[in-house]
């Protein structure tokens, strides 16, 4: 169809969707260094025709609000409307960073609210709400690591034991914090391998950074007994929280040993992310560290809410104002929709819809870790691989049957990682219906392998070759028509 096109080929001359009224001002003259030298080329359309044109790319798009996203390790769960409503309510969208504090005590107080929810869930004793996103925490909250042993005299710290399947930011915020990032085994569920662990521990570790459940979706048993190594060779434990789903309203990262986390709250609280953002990755600690969170940090003081910077003793500045406000306010939003009484489901909802995937699959999908898990797992391609259909091969029939493909080829301790997260909000009958494209691909992998290998067919692109549209993308219309 025509409205397929660029809104520039379906634009014709004299097509308008505006009508301003006569202009007035009759002698009104603007000045010619203001005026723009070459007439400007934008298309000419009706309302009607921009309508259909967006609508149309829109559905070339594929989203959380389009189809089932079982993206392991993002949470990407349903995010209610009534979240966009009230961070669009004027008294919050219309506010200017510099307004003095006593015109914003409502939204002040909406951050001291949330930092005071974030600590009563995860167990640490403060947060702060102003990094951009998990990754930026996780640079944040090292930073305080860093700045805790140096204002100890302890300069000799230069090392953060990450373990093996961590999530790529962990070792590169280790390196931007000026750190050497030290590998530790896994045992063959994932979990921290305690004899690498206690070889590795010593007077030159500033700290592990770790995410429980890991990211194979087993909950770390032993934490407590290596919370005690950990500190007992000097160093401190840092919790990467894009994992929090599962242990909502079951169990905290406080209680655990842990000493700084970051909480991705465009995942855990339901605020839309993918696609590069926008996030938000609040950093809490725990009690010895409060003096370190960098300004600015929302109080309250004899019932008044104000903003203050810390003294030099912290670790400065980290974002321009205060975070990304909205989305602060969206997942507060969620927290109080959802409730302190119903947080459990939560945890209970997205663990039992992981361990209903697998189980139901598991006949068909190779299982390395056969045990319950928690939010998710990893499946290391099918269990019949005589006929080379891979990983990604899989993946890419997903999209003919509308399923966004989880992550694959992560974590990299397999060589066919799948991995699937379902969150709470999935129903049984969404789930069914995943399994059944699952199955169905697994069998057209066993009589017709050369389809699965082939796919995508129902996409606007097809099968690219991965290594060329990495190394040389064409993104630009014109490229893609030459
Ligand atoms: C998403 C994620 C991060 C990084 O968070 P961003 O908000 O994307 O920067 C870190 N660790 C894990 C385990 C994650 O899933």
């Amino acid at each position: 169809m025509y409205y397929d096109k660029l809104a520039f080929e379906i634009s014709k001359s004299g097509h308008t969707g505006y009508s301003l009224p006569k202009n007035v001002f009759k002698d009104y003259k603007i000045s010619e260094s203001l005026l723009r030298e070459e007439k400007i080329v934008l298309p000419e359309l009706t309302e009607f025709e921009a309508v259909r044109h967006y609508t149309n790319v829109s559905f070339k798009n594929f989203g959380v609000e389009k189809g089932f996203y079982p993206l392991g390790s993002c949470t990407m769960k349903y995010n209610p409307k009534i979240n966009e409503d009230i961070a669009a309510l004027p008294g919050l969208s219309n506010v200017h960073p510099y307004q003095p504090t006593k015109t914003v005590q409502g939204l002040l107080e909406i951050y001291y609210n949330t930092q005071k929810i974030l600590s009563e869930i995860s167990g640490l004793y403060e947060f702060t709400l102003n990094p951009y996103a998990g990754a930026h925490g996780e640079l944040v909250g090292l930073m305080i690591m860093k700045k805790f042993h140096q204002d100890n005299g302890d300069f000799k710290r230069t090392k953060v034991i990450v373990p093996e399947s961590a999530h790529g930011t962990n070792p590169a915020s280790a390196t931007v914090a000026g750190f050497e990032s030290v590998e530790v085994k896994s045992n063959q569920d994932g979990t921290v391998n305690i004899e690498s662990l206690k070889e590795v521990l010593g007077d030159d570790i500033a700290g592990i950074m770790l995410t429980n459940p890991n990211t194979i979706g087993i909950f770390e048993k032993d934490i407590l007994e290596i919370a005690k190594l950990v500190h007992e060779a000097g160093g401190l434990l840092y919790y990467d929280g894009a994992n929090l789903n599962p242990l909502l309203g079951q169990a905290r990262p406080g209680d655990m040993g842990f000493d700084i986390m970051h909480i991705n709250i465009h995942k855990t609280f339901s605020t839309p992310h993918g696609g590069g953002g926008p996030g938000s990755g609040p950093v809490g600690v725990n009690k010895r560290l409060v003096h370190l969170l960098p300004s600015p940090v929302v109080k309250k003081v004899n019932d008044k809410f104000i903003i203050e910077d810390q003294n030099d003793t912290a670790i400065g500045q980290v974002t321009h104002f205060y975070g990304n406000m909205a989305v602060i306010v969206k997942a507060y939003t969620y927290l109080l929709t959802v409730g302190k009484e119903n947080l459990g489901n939560i945890g209970r909802y997205s663990v039992l819809n992981a361990n209903y995937i697998k189980e139901s699959l598991k006949d068909l999908y190779l299982l390395p870790v056969d045990e319950v898990c928690k939010h998710e797992f990893v499946f290391d391609g099918l269990i019949d691989k005589s006929n080379h259909v891979t990983t990604l091969d899989i993946a890419k029939r997903m999209l003919d049957y509308d399923v966004h493909p989880p992550t694959v080829y992560f974590p990299l301790v397999f060589k066919e990682s799948l991995m699937i997260e379902p969150p709470e909000t999935e129903s049984k009958e969404t789930l069914d219906s995943f399994i059944d494209v699952m199955r169905k691909i697994a069998l057209e992998a066993k009589t017709n392998p050369e389809l699965v290998k082939g796919a995508p067919y129902n996409t606007v692109v097809k099968r690219l070759d991965e290594a060329k549209a990495a190394r040389n993308p064409l993104v630009k219309y014109t490229d893609l028509i030459e």
